[in-house]
């Protein structure tokens, strides 16, 4: 009998969009389920850098950051508005390396591998001219990667595997897999949204669901490699308070691990940490450590600034799925590359980056051969299908919406953003929307970007809410003190 489909991937974040997408292209039919919401995990909670991993250069690992400064500039071609070049400034401080001298060294490197120059150096007295305020000792050596955002950037390559023919289910939960009579997997026993189980047969399953592996191997009675995983958190601050042209990285007086402010979407991000996380059932949240963590690193490079708590408009901590080396080694020391292991028909995919979510995709796919032998080869070059620009849209919403910008990118901005009313009209009515958070954390990221968690739009969305999804006013009233109450625990900042 002809299973449902050929593909089942598992997990609704960069990886498993990306494997539903390169599949879709490959002609194979995709079923694609998440349990929460498309880019509920590490996918919307990352620090929204496209970038090549120039840190990596220092471990050695030159074909990781090879592989990624490819991704990057493809990404930058292929996606505009929606990855968009930055400068960075990194700050030499003492005493923490890497020296103005190695930096320039493994900076050629970086231009080298993108086949562009973009390195330089400015001096100590160069600075107030560059990033008014920085605190440097010895210069600071400049560089370029990449921002973008990161949960519009997963459902912009869920949009397209859906437009070849994936199916898309989020809030639908794997409660059993199945096996033929050979102990190979066939199948999967799913929960959707309504309660219901249904059964779904096909040839092979791509696991892609973050640092919960572990869980989708139990229930193939499988031990897979283990993750470590690591928490990272950041904070979010009105640009105002302090004003960057471009972004800055330092390496933090504590401990010398690499942190960084950036603007990004009229605001300020400050990040990263990097703690072990092994509690997976909760969303991870900002710790009252890491709160002051940050905060001494704006202090310590920009003293003058006297940037408090009272300062961060709100706040994000996501989960690394980092492949455990079983060392006993810093959180920052543990490799970032990516894993595919297979077992009886089951594929699972871990670790990497956002940046990369293409390669890895593809040796997912690589790994399913045994199961997928008519699988063709890709043949494609480009990441995304191509589309002619959308007339008249400008470049910001064609990244975002690629052919669907017409549609969505319509009626007025929400006053202090760059979201348009229409997209959130377009998301309710096509991009399967369920919960308030779906729509202001991942669909839009009005939830993070206005103040109040955007407390004050919820007026003149309920109308709207009602409009396109049939909520009554009791449905939207509990759906308002859900997202308050989930924003004001996860993203608000500590005492
Ligand atoms: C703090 C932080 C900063 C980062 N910064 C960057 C950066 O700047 N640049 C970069 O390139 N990378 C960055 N990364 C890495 C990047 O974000 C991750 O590698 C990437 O998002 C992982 O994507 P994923 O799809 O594998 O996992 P996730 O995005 O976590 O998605 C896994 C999904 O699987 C779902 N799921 C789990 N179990 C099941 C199941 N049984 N059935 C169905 N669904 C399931 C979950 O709900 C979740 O949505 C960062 C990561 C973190 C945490």
């Amino acid at each position: 009998m002809k299973p449902d489909c050929d593909l089942l991937v598992l997990g609704g974040g960069i990886s498993g969009a990306g494997v539903a997408l390169e599949a879709a292209r490959r002609g194979l039919r995709v079923t694609l389920v998440e349990a929460r919401d498309y880019a509920w995990g590490a996918s919307s909670r990352s620090s929204k850098l496209v970038h090549g991993g120039l840190r990596y250069l220092q471990s050695g690992a030159l074909h990781l950051t090879r592989e990624s400064v490819q991704e990057r500039e493809a990404l930058l071609r292929e996606l505009p508005g929606l990855v968009e070049r930055i400068g960075f400034v990194m700050a030499h401080r003492r005493p923490f390396g890497p020296g103005r001298r190695t930096m320039q060294i493994g900076l050629r490197l970086y231009d080298h591998l993108a086949g562009r120059r973009a390195r330089g150096w400015a001096s100590n007295a160069d600075i107030p001219w560059l990033v008014p305020g920085l605190a440097t000792d010895d210069g600071a050596s400049l560089y370029e990667d990449a921002t973008t955002d990161d949960a519009r950037l997963t459902l912009r390559v869920l949009q397209e595997a859906r437009s070849l023919g994936a199916e898309l289910h989020n809030h639908t939960t794997l409660t059993a897999l199945q096996r033929d009579g050979r102990g190979q997997i066939r199948g999967a026993t799913l929960r959707g949204p309504d309660g219901f189980e249904r059964s779904v047969a096909c040839r092979c399953i791509v696991s892609a669901s973050g640092p919960w592996l572990g869980t989708v191997a139990a229930l193939a009675g499988a031990a897979p490699p283990r993750l470590r995983p690591l928490r990272g958190s950041h904070l979010l601050l009105p640009l105002w308070r302090l004003p960057l042209a471009r972004a800055v990285a330092w390496r933090h007086p504590e401990d010398g691990r690499p942190v960084f402010a950036y603007p990004w979407q009229g605001r300020l991000i400050v990040g990263t940490t990097d703690l072990d996380h092994p509690e997976l059932g909760t969303e991870p949240r900002i710790q009252p450590e890491e709160l002051r963590y940050l905060l001494a690193a704006l202090a310590h490079s920009f003293p003058r600034a006297g940037v408090s708590a009272a300062d961060v408009q709100c706040t994000w901590a996501g989960v690394r799925p980092v492949i455990a080396s079983d060392k006993p080694v810093a959180p920052s020391q543990e490799s970032r590359e990516h894993l595919v292991w297979t077992q009886d028909g089951l594929v699972a995919l871990a670790g990497g980056k956002l940046t990369t979510f293409r390669r890895m995709a593809q040796a997912a796919l690589a790994a399913a051969r045994p199961w997928l032998p008519t699988l063709p080869p890709p043949v494609h070059r480009d990441i995304l299908p191509a589309h002619a620009p959308v007339a008249g849209v400008p470049l910001r919403w064609q990244g975002r919406w690629g052919a669907l910008a017409g549609q969505a990118a319509r009626g007025a901005l929400i006053p202090g953003t760059t979201t348009r009313w229409g997209e959130l009209r377009h998301s309710l009515l096509h991009e399967q929307v369920r919960h308030l958070d779906d729509l202001l954390l991942r669909r839009s990221r009005l939830g993070l970007l206005m103040p109040g968690f955007a407390a004050d739009l919820l007026p003149a969305l309920q109308p709207l809410c009602q409009e396109t999804l049939g909520w009554s006013a009791e449905h939207f009233r509990q759906e308002r003190d859900r997202y308050l109450a989930l924003m004001t625990t996860t993203h608000g900042v500590p005492a």
